[in-house]
């Protein structure tokens, strides 16, 4: 058993979570997977449908070759298995915003097969996530049932839009792995540009099975392979934060538990998360599933590719989150805690890498994760809105390490960057805030203070501690531009002798 083990104590015993995770991520993409018509975020209803959107008699799907070229990205990405040949199925449901009355989706050929994950705990502990496939899929439209009392009205806007489902083996097993699994995910979605990720905006959702077991059975799982060890699972719908995936599970993990203890026991069904009083609703159960009646779509040839177009695919592949991470260490001499924290967030990432090109990375990444998102997080802000660009932020860090300004002035001139804006080394020309090293100009403000103040320069000799406040007066006195090095070193001189 792991140290990372996630125990529930039950009347009868110990119970552990499995979890197998079915992500949805809206392809990055200018046109729909079967039409021309236009994705973007929050145009008006129903202004973004081509006719094969709306499903009239007659339409013809065509594929977006771009969208293709999206999902073997990604496969690639997840180390997976890309499938030269796969195919695309209808799964055949009725939905009042589903106007083909089916969904054009891949069933038993999906484009990407077996993949990992390598994702990483909150104490930087990384486990292994397996990936069963990646298929392509279309999104339906979205019936708004608050507009109007007594009418649903219908945005085809979303009917179309390719999906990528990337699918999960259960080896999660704690609700912090699956946040972790779902955020690293994310991130790597990000950086390849196959998903903008952005839960809210529903770019990404996450369907969450969640089974119990006893301590033992998982491990009996993954060597034999045989669910049959495992417990009966629940699928909990489209849950659209980190927090709410944690919370869902930790309430329904305790409810198969309570239902098991009771001797009762679990019905296969698909259950709802309610986020306001943090429940899972029964919304259908295994019995009433659907009969997709999946078949090949005649209007689709099957997927053909080239290994070729594959291998220039992956060729011109971004640095991937690990890799960065690892090169962050290796080549600039980041903590591995500084580097995770960079490369998990692209925009952090990319902020980075402007402000350290060239610098001083250890400085530049204390100045990022520190400086800055102490004052972003404050306001609330995310980088990509910060009022001081990675350019002012290298600016500024250059002016350190060529000691023209201290670090605490540094603090001051970054506060002038985020209000009022403007380039650093000007700022600190105009406002006159260069750091003094002329050793004179230090030595006789020191001389002056030890004259005046005997008692304390006399006991500086039994308590060499008490030099701090010596050299706190000279900064006073000196407004904070006295080169902190050269106060120390002609002090302890004159004091220390
Ligand atoms: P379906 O076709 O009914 O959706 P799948 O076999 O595709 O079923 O599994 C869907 C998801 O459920 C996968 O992510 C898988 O890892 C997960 N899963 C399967 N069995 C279990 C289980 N016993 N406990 C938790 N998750 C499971
Ligand atoms: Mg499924």
């Amino acid at each position: 058993m792991s140290d990372h083990s996630y125990i529930l104590p039950g009347a009868t015993g110990d119970w552990e979570v499995v979890m197998g995770l079915e992500i949805h991520a809206q392809v990055v993409s200018n046109a729909k997977l079967f039409s021309g018509a236009a994705t973007a975020f929050g145009a008006a209803p129903n202004t973004q449908v081509s006719l094969v959107d709306a499903a009239m008699p007659g339409m013809l799907p065509v594929i977006n070759e771009r969208v293709v070229e999206q999902a073997v990205r990604t496969g690639l990405g997840l180390n997976a298995q890309i499938n030269l040949w796969s195919r695309f199925d209808r799964k055949n449901y009725f939905y009042p915003d589903l106007p083909q009355g089916y969904q054009i989706s891949q069933f038993q050929f999906p484009i990407v097969g077996e993949g990992e994950i390598e994702c990483e705990r909150d104490d930087g502990s990384r486990f292994t996530v397996g990936i069963e496939r990646l298929h392509l899929e279309q999104d339906a439209g979205k019936s708004i049932h608050d507009l109007d009392p007594n009418s649903t009205y219908v945005d085809l806007n979303r009917s179309g839009v390719a999906l990528m489902e990337i699918v999960s083996r259960p080896h999660i097993r704690s609700p912090e792995e699956a946040s972790a699994y779902v955020a690293k995910l994310r991130t790597i979605l990000r950086y390849l540009g196959t998903c903008g990720g952005d839960m809210e905006k529903g770019q990404l959702r996450a369907d969450v099975n969640v089974s119990v077991c006893r301590p033992g059975q998982y491990e009996k799982f993954r060597e034999t392979g045989d669910f049959s060890h495992l417990g009966t699972r629940c699928e909990i719908k489209n849950v659209n934060s980190l927090r709410f995936i944690r919370q869902a599970i930790e309430y329904e993990a305790k409810r198969q538990i309570d239902i098991i203890e009771d001797g009762g026991k679990i019905d296969q069904e698909t259950r709802l998360f309610d986020a306001g009083t943090g429940v899972t609703r029964s919304m259908r159960s295994k019995e009433e599933a659907h009969d997709y009646r999946y078949f090949p779509d005649p209007d689709l040839l099957p997927l053909e590719l080239q290994q070729t177009w594959v291998d220039e695919i992956r060729a011109g592949l971004p640095e991937l989150p690990d890799q960065k991470r690892v090169r962050l260490v290796s080549e600039l001499g980041l903590s591995d805690y500084d580097a995770a924290v960079l490369s998990a967030d692209k925009d952090r990432a990319d902020y980075f890498e402007i402000v350290a090109e060239g610098r001083d990375a250890k400085l530049a990444s204390s100045w990022v994760n520190n400086e800055l998102y102490g004052r972003l997080n404050k306001e609330g802000l995310d980088i990509t809105d910060s009022p001081v660009s990675a350019e002012q932020l290298g600016g500024l860090i250059a002016l350190i390490s060529d000691d023209t300004i201290s670090g605490k002035i540094a603090k001051d001139v970054f506060e002038i960057l985020w209000s009022e804006g403007g380039a650093p080394a000007k700022i600190v020309e105009e406002k006159g805030l260069k750091q003094v090293t002329d050793t004179g100009a230090i030595e006789a403000v020191i001389d002056r203070l030890i004259a005046d103040n005997p008692d304390q320069a006399a006991q500086v000799k039994d308590k060499p501690k008490t030099m701090g406040w010596f050299v706190g007066q000279v900064m006073k006195a000196m407004q904070g531009k006295a080169n902190p090095q050269a106060v120390n070193e002609i002090l302890r001189k004159k004091l220390l002798g």
